[in-house]
């Protein structure tokens, strides 16, 4: 039987390094009936709207999606369409492996590291109080008054919150990822020496879940600031990294240089028996329609989504033929090559037809 699938191309680059991932995932055999649906700014052009009901409506039905970056601009009114996505189908993770493939050029060898985000609250909430709005000032007065501190009248105000029940959750999916895929350590990272009822509650909580899986997987505490320099000076220290939600965004960008950049970090939001699989990187305006870009990422975020469903050897098969392609190094995208203006690089679409050639 085949497997129903939500598919998001998504803009700017997204279509084009969606189709490039979608028929790599064809071409491993496995049965999907692809169900396309529109989000983001193409969605808006047809239908008047950034998430149609309807695109909602598949993923839920469906269970399974994969999805195109969107483009969110930015200090605009506009809201993050992937942040809604996130939050109206509670996908409470944000997985993001980051492991080097030989062949890409990179400052680090055998990076193997594994972002868990949380994906719903902390500054990602989306509580946003405008400068100047009368609902600002009151807050603000509120919050002068109750914490006898100072806060500037022409200020903007983003609430951050972070509660036990998330913290709890996402944790606990950390240590049960960990001891699903045999690995060794879990490094808690927050900023609780400054934030002390948010991270330092997100902190507590991670500690409280840490004893129930004492002898089994090793936990570490460390703080955003001085975990940046050490995942620069020494990634190989670290494992299974769990993080609030904005930490989480940061260092996921810091871990994609790390193995090479954008164009190879791939990514899963999932929640109760749901996950959307998308790439790291955004949408890159500039390149879109191009046929230029890397589609490693999304075709990662694809083998992610087959080891989701249970389909191990079909995403062998396709890693491999990924790998191999990487490791030659001839039929890759410009960002691949020694040098970003090398002739010989090749598009996206060509890329894709040299891992499939492989499969
Ligand atoms: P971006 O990831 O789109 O691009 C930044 C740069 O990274 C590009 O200019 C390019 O040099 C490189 N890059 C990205 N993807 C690449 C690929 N596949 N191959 C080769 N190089 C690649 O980040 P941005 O420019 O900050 O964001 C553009 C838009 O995407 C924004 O509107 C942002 O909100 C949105 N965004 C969406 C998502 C998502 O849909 N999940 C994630 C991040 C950003």
């Amino acid at each position: 039987m085949a497997y129903k699938i939500t598919l998001i191309p998504g803009d700017g680059i997204g279509p084009e390094v969606v189709a490039a991932a979608q028929r790599c995932i064809d071409a491993t055999g496995v049965k999907i009936e692809w169900e396309t649906a529109l989000a983001g700014l193409i969605a808006q052009e047809k239908t008047g709207e950034l998430l149609p009901q309807a695109t909602l409506d598949s993923i839920k039905k469906n269970k399974v999606c994969l999805k195109g970056p969107i483009t969110t601009p930015i200090g605009t009114g506009f809201r993050s369409v992937n942040v809604a996505i996130r939050q109206a189908l509670d996908l409470y993770v944000c997985l993001r492996p980051a492991k080097s493939y030989p062949g890409v050029k990179s400052y680090y060898k055998d990076i193997d590291l594994v972002i868990v985000r949380e994906n719903t609250e902390d500054l990602y909430a989306g509580i946003e109080f405008e400068i100047d709005k009368p609902e600002t000032k009151r807050l603000i007065e509120e919050i002068v008054q109750a914490s006898k501190k100072k806060i500037r009248p022409d200020s903007g105000i983003s609430i951050k919150p972070i509660s036990k029940t998330a913290t709890e959750r996402i944790v606990r999916f950390a240590f049960e990822y960990a001891i699903k895929n045999s690995r060794k350590k879990i490094t808690a990272i927050t900023k609780a020496n400054i934030m002390k009822f948010t991270d330092g509650l997100f902190l507590k909580t991670a500690r409280e879940v840490a004893k129930d899986y004492e002898g089994k997987v090793v936990f570490e505490e460390a703080l955003v600031d001085n975990m940046a320099m050490q995942l620069v000076q020494k990634p190989h220290n670290f494992d299974v990294l769990v993080l609030p939600n904005l930490y989480g965004d940061i260092l996921s960008d810091l871990c994609a240089g790390l193995i090479g950049g954008l164009g190879i970090a791939p990514g899963a939001n999932i929640g109760e028996g749901i996950a959307v699989f998308e790439a790291v990187h955004g949408s890159a305006p500039k390149y879109a329609g191009l046929n230029k870009t890397n589609p490693t990422a999304m075709i990662s975020s694809g083998i992610l989504m087959l080891r989701y469903l249970k389909e191990d050897k079909a995403a062998d098969k396709l890693e491999n033929s990924l790998k191999i392609v990487l490791a030659e190094g001839k039929s890759v995208t410009y960002d691949l090559k020694p040098h970003r203006d090398d002739p010989t690089a090749v598009g996206t679409k060509e890329m894709a037809d040299a891992i499939i050639r492989k499969i």
